[in-house]
């Protein structure tokens, strides 16, 4: 019995009647409900890192994750200070796309492109997951120390399937391949074009990219997976910030874990007839939450022109496919979409 001393209403309150105390509780959770309601306007959670009822202001341009990971922004001077920093040491860097069907003839832009701009003068092995290898017969000339792999692949085109298939293909690549052969590794689509240098400040252990429609955007508008039907579910209080698929990377052993998690993943939703809202860009995101990256690039990595992407210092990397998607019909064909 002294476990339990007596329990006793405060004077005032053993006047209550059941019905006013459910009526009471009744009051409680509707307030509550509606304090949950109002959370993503009252704490307002950005790219920016800070917390702000009113939202951020674009031009800001953090060099820091709120978990201290650089932020990169390739005119920047802690940039520069890598760029230095690698200047010294010796390693090499893979460059992975998957070109098949119709996507096989951005081969030619894409690669051009990189000769130019991805590490230039320094050494790079590109690997072409291909389903027509003859595209690339001749091979494409190529700078001093600068390497072409192609790496046939048994798909049939279309993008909601390649896009269960591209972390398996990622994966494979690297354990069969490119872990002999390189320190890094990126992973890009293939619908892109260098337009600006890319240089030695997107080197690190786990790299990612923001995706420039929600770089400026609060984290609640970001588009996770919300299902908890699916894998790649994001909770309401989870995610600093939203990633493309268009880019990521870093050592070999870093993204063949990231690959093969993100594919096992994807294989366990698609057997039980679940798809995550972006596929692949959504299970991208749930690991980067769960295994933050050592260095978060700037969306001057992955860049396209919409009403809600805000203006960037330089464009490097930029994406034709979705820059197409978010254009009228009209700059389609200037475009050659
Ligand atoms: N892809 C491909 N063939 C296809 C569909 C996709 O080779 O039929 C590859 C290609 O590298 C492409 C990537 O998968 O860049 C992702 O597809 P897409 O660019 O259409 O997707 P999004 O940029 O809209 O996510
Ligand atoms: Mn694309």
């Amino acid at each position: 019995m002294a476990l339990f001393p007596t329990f006793r209403l405060p004077p005032g309150l053993n006047r209550l009647t059941w019905r006013q105390l459910f009526l009471l509780c009744l009051l409680i959770s509707g307030l509550l409900y509606f304090l949950r309601l109002r959370r993503p306007s009252a704490t307002i959670r950005s790219v920016w890192g800070f917390r702000s009822g009113k939202g951020h202001d674009p031009s800001l341009r953090p060099t820091r994750t709120i978990w201290g990971a650089p932020m990169v922004w390739g005119d920047s001077e802690s940039a520069g200070r890598q760029r230095a920093e690698f200047a010294q040491r010796s390693f090499r860097v893979g460059l992975m796309v998957l070109a098949v069907g119709r996507y096989t003839h951005h081969l030619t832009r894409f690669l051009e492109t990189a000769e130019i701009y991805f590490l230039p003068g320094l050494p790079v092995n590109y690997y072409v997951l291909t389903d027509n290898p003859g595209k690339l017969v001749p091979a494409p000339e190529l700078g001093e120390g600068r390497d072409l792999r192609v790496v046939p692949v048994a798909e049939t085109p279309g993008w909601e399937r390649l896009a269960r298939r591209r972390m398996d293909l990622w994966a494979s690549t690297i354990d069969n391949q490119a872990q002999q052969e390189v320190d890094y590794i990126f992973c890009a689509d293939v619908d892109q074009e260098f337009a600006n240098v890319v240089g030695t400040e997107i080197l690190g252990k786990l790299v990612a990219t923001l995706h420039p429609q929600h770089y400026a955007r609060p984290a609640y508008a970001y588009p996770y997976e919300r299902s908890s039907d699916s894998r790649a579910c994001v909770l309401d209080e989870e995610g600093d910030y939203y990633y493309t698929s268009e880019l990521y990377g870093g050592l070999c052993s870093e993204v063949l874990t990231l690959a093969k998690v993100c594919s096992q993943l994807i294989l366990q939703d698609h057997a039980l007839g679940v798809e995550a809202r972006e596929l692949e860009e959504s299970y991208l995101n749930r690991y980067l939450i769960d295994k933050r990256p050592t260095c978060v690039l700037s969306p001057e990595y992955s860049w396209w022109d919409s009403p809600v992407t805000p203006p960037v210092p330089q464009k490097r990397l930029i994406s034709l496919g979705r820059q197409c998607a978010s254009l009228k019909n009209q700059g389609k064909s200037s475009l050659n979409c």
